[in-house]
């Protein structure tokens, strides 16, 4: 028997990974502030709850992906929130880009439901979550992952187990830092070589060519040369998992000289209202700076 799905937090990623949920052919309860953003897959056969409260009850699985801690602590103990639902028949999945920390303080929040606990944020952006491509970095009592396989592979097309709740954060806050630092890195290097009068076309066919070229490069390259930003992975998203990273390395005693660097780079995008726009949008960063 397919499992009963309840699904909260429809945004850019929620969409994609609901209907493709949907289309593996489990029962799917949707759930999203904005009710609106639920209308195309009510379209595909979801059913649409009035608060979450409603959506964990009509389901056996329960995932959340949702901007961060603050939108999970509403959804979960906010009025009509999930966590009065929750008890020991039902799974939670969290999916949502959050600290390790944070991770683990929920987890012992929710030891009181007895509901099963699963920390599995993703790799992979808009794309990815569309071709049911998503690297799931999975966190938890390892039987049940794997028991969820089916469920994650609806949505990824690889699971990573991690280890204990926490440690599904702790791989996010990894790969976001290699991110963070690429994504930074590709900009910077891009406005240093036009500022020397380098031509795009060529700096990018240098890179592709040789040892740095990296998928993420090549999709980011023609937002950079456009100077056109349409959100993939917003950037006040990845600043906020900036932080994140510093706050964790902190904790652990960790050097992260370059987390810091980019936090502050990040957060001058969001700072200059450009949040909303993909991540390659840290380049405006840059050219603000650049001699005028
Ligand atoms: P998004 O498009 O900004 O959507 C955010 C979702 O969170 C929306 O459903 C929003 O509801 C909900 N939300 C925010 N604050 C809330 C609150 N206080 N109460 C209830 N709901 C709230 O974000 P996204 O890009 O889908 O990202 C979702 C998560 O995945 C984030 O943790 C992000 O870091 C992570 N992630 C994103 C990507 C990516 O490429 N986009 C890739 C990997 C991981 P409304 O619709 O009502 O605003």
């Amino acid at each position: 028997m397919k499992h009963k799905i309840g699904f909260m937090g429809l945004g850019i990623m929620g969409v994609p990974m609901a209907a493709n949920l949907l289309k593996a052919g489990y029962p799917v309860m949707v759930y999203n502030r904005s009710p609106e953003k639920g209308e195309p897959l009510v379209k595909r056969g979801a059913g649409l709850a009035s608060h979450p409260k409603a959506m964990a009850r009509a389901a056996d699985v329960i995932i959340a992906m949702v901007t961060g801690p603050e939108a999970l602590q509403d959804l979960l103990w906010g009025p009509n929130g999930a966590g009065g639902a929750f008890n020991h028949s039902k799974v939670f999945i969290n999916m949502s880009s959050v600290s390790p920390g944070y991770t683990r303080e929920l987890a012992r929040e929710l030891e009181l439901s007895g509901v099963t606990f699963i920390d599995a944020p993703v790799s992979g952006t808009k794309k990815p979550a569309e071709d049911g491509a998503l690297v799931i970095l999975a966190a938890g009592p390892q039987d049940k992952v794997k028991a969820l396989e089916p469920v994650f592979l609806a949505m990824g097309k690889k699971v990573i187990y991690c280890g204990a709740a926490g440690q599904g954060s702790m791989m996010k806050m990894f790969v976001n830092l290699l991110l963070g630092v690429m994504m930074e890195g590709f900009a910077e290097a891009l406005n240093l070589g036009k500022l020397g009068g380098l031509d795009m076309d060529a700096m990018l066919e240098t890179v592709f060519s040789g040892a740095m070229n990296s998928p993420m490069f090549q999709v980011k390259a023609p937002l950079l040369k456009e100077n056109r930003y349409p959100a993939a992975f917003p950037l006040k998203h990845l600043a906020k998992d900036c932080k994140f990273v510093v706050d964790t390395a902190f904790e652990l005693g960790a050097p992260a000289p370059v987390a810091h660097t980019i936090l502050h780079l990040y957060r001058a995008g969001v700072a200059q209202g450009w949040g909303d726009e993909d991540i390659s949008a840290i380049a405006k960063v840059l050219e603000h700076l650049n001699p005028k």
